[in-house]
């Protein structure tokens, strides 16, 4: 396709990743974010071999490797130490494969650096309102500021509140309260997995290694116990967790004012149209989903490889665009289902769901094919097309 000018709303994981790419190909690149700096919120996720895939396609797989935390397995024990959530980066076919856990803030830095140094223009302080489709292209319009000028292409990677998209109520029940705390190097922990405990599925608790000597905690929260949780205090919920994994004290001390944790709500939603005139929906402004499988971000490094791809190997936008979709559509159909059949097993008020995983789910996930295909579903692998995107799977020996 001819050279065109593209627009990305949102300078997060999909639109970073996009500019790299669409620059990367000799496209004009304007990207807008609201915040004064761009900066990522939140604490640790994880980076499976989809998302990694991608990282490498930039020449960036190494980089986002070292900040971060090689992670073998995911464990997930209830209140009788029995294992109700196993996957194993081992049963995968390919070797030495890990999922990599890593703090937001890293992988944030990462791209924008390379988005810096790629020289792409980066508009900050711009709070992205509505867009409008006129004679000469698409223009983005902003909350207190002039208007942008037209653009061939306006690509909304504005995450999951994105105003680019029609308004839907997405928001679940759960949430969870996330804090980056120091490694507990005393205490039976093992640097290489990301380890739950479940109290039925109304109380979750974890810790994931995100690299230089740091873990996400994380504590799932109903949204409409926030205030309940803040009034109660911390040596409270200093009680309550360490009543479920007695282990985390040495997390938990350094956890005394509740400002330490920030709640992140969690939304399930699929907007209607991936597509628009000139327009086109990345990351979490097309499918957004509860981070229980993990796959967020990767999907988002996905989405804006599928658009690269298209724009490449097709002449016309629309082309381009039809392609984006026939490339992405049914890998993120099909993890948003998996996102909201597990959902409820991990995160819900009622026994039933739990009682499913604990006494079906958990033991007939052990027998084979089980294992192979969980880790193929926790790595994101599952009817990603890596050839159509033509992405690889990384030489994790070479980077480790
Ligand atoms: C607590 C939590 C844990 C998670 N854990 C994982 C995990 O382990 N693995 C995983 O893969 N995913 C995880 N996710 C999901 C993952 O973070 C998201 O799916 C991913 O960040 C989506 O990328 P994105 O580029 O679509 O949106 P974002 O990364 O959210 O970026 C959106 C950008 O747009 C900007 N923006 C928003 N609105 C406007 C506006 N109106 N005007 C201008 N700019 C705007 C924002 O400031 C931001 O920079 C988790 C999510 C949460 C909340």
């Amino acid at each position: 396709m001819q050279k065109i000018d593209i627009a990305i709303a949102g300078c997060g994981i999909g639109g970073l990743s996009a500019a790299l790419m669409l620059h990367g190909q000799g496209h004009r690149l304007t990207l807008f974010e609201r915040f004064a700096e761009p900066k990522p919120v939140g604490s640790g996720l994880m980076i499976q071999p989809t998302g990694l895939s991608v990282l490498d396609s930039l020449g960036l797989a190494g980089q986002v490797f070292s900040l971060g935390a090689p992670v073998d397995a995911l464990l997930g024990l209830n209140t009788e130490d029995e294992p109700v959530l196993e996957a194993a980066y081992a049963d995968l076919s390919f070797p030495q494969a890990v999922g990599i856990g890593i703090h937001r803030s890293s992988l944030f830095d990462v791209l924008f650096e390379a988005v810096q140094k790629a020289g792409i223009t980066v508009e900050t302080g711009r709070e992205v309102d509505r867009t409008e489709l006129g004679s000469g292209g698409r223009t983005l319009h902003f909350a207190d500021r002039p208007q942008s000028p037209a653009f061939d292409l306006v690509v909304d990677a504005l995450g999951v509140g994105s105003t680019l998209v029609p308004p839907a109520s997405a928001t679940l029940p759960y949430g969870a309260l996330w804090a980056t705390v120091d490694w507990p190097s005393s205490g039976p922990f093992n640097p290489r997995l990301l380890e739950q405990r479940y109290r039925r599925a109304d109380q979750m608790v974890g810790l994931l290694p995100v690299g230089q000597g740091k873990a996400a905690f994380f504590w799932s929260l109903k949204g409409e116990d926030f205030p309940a949780w803040r009034d109660a205090g911390m040596a409270a919920f200093h009680d309550q967790v360490c009543a479920l994994w007695p282990a985390l004290e040495p997390v938990m001390v350094q956890l005394t004012e509740p400002d330490q944790l920030a709640f992140a709500r969690y939304s399930h939603r699929t907007s209607p149209a991936a597509i628009g005139d000139r327009l086109v929906h990345i990351g979490d402004s097309w499918h957004a989903a509860s981070p229980q499988l993990g796959q967020g971000a990767n999907m988002a490094l996905l989405d804006a490889r599928g658009l690269a791809v298209a724009i490449a190997q097709t002449d016309s936008l629309e082309d381009a665009l039809k392609r984006y979709v026939a490339l992405r559509s049914s890998h993120v159909r099909l993890y948003q289902a998996l996102a909201w059949m597990f959902t409820p097993p991990f995160q819900s008020g009622s026994i039933w769901p739990a009682l499913f995983r604990d006494l079906f789910m958990a033991p007939a996930s052990r027998i084979p094919p089980g294992p192979r295909l969980k880790a193929n579903l926790v790595a994101g692998l599952v009817g990603a097309r890596l050839g159509e995107l033509e992405l690889e799977v990384p030489d994790y020996s070479a980077l480790s």
